[in-house]
């Protein structure tokens, strides 16, 4: 049977560390779903539509990754598309705590779903959303932080 993760986030916006997650995913899975959080309009420095865009054209023409957008709590979609695997990244000690107070939520909401963590790359633990929201928002261009041939300008 064919593996499928969801690799669920803000995505705000995606990033190398997030591009090495799904990389080293496929290893694992056949294929991924990157699916953006609609409610989880944290900071919004781009609209959900954008984000899933930006995504999207990463990953144009590779058959093993699809990129969504969904409303409501992450196990509700998995379910809804038959989903039984949750994909994330863990950088530091700070990610592993709050992966695994997630994952002990979903475990117990949605017993079928197994969320498996991946350890972060070392050359790109150094990078999150946030600081390249803030670069952006200073008027910096993150281009070394993103994956290539994504210029942010494009979806602002
Ligand atoms: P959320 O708001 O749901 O945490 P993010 O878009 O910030 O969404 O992160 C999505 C996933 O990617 C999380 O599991 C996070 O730990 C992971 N992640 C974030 N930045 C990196 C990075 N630089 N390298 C690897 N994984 C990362």
């Amino acid at each position: 049977m064919e593996r499928v993760a969801l690799f669920p986030g803000s995505f705000d916006p995606f990033t190398l560390g997030h591009q090495a997650i799904v990389e080293q995913g496929l290893r694992i899975f056949d294929r991924i779903v990157v699916g953006v959080g609609a409610n989880s309009e944290k900071h919004g420095l781009l609209t959900v539509e954008n984000r899933e865009r930006l995504i999207g054209d990463i990953y144009r023409g590779n058959p093993c990754v699809e990129t969504v957008s969904y409303g409501g709590l992450t196990g509700d979609y998995c379910r809804q598309r038959g989903i039984r695997f949750i994909l994330r990244g863990m950088r530091n000690t700070v990610d592993y705590e709050y992966e695994r107070g997630m994952m002990l939520i979903n475990q117990r909401l949605y017993p079928e779903i197994t969320t498996v963590l991946l350890f972060t790359p070392p050359e790109y633990v150094a990078i999150s959303s946030s600081m390249i929201r803030e670069l952006v928002s200073y008027g910096n261009d993150p281009i070394e932080l993103m994956p290539s041939n994504i210029d942010i300008k494009n979806y602002l």
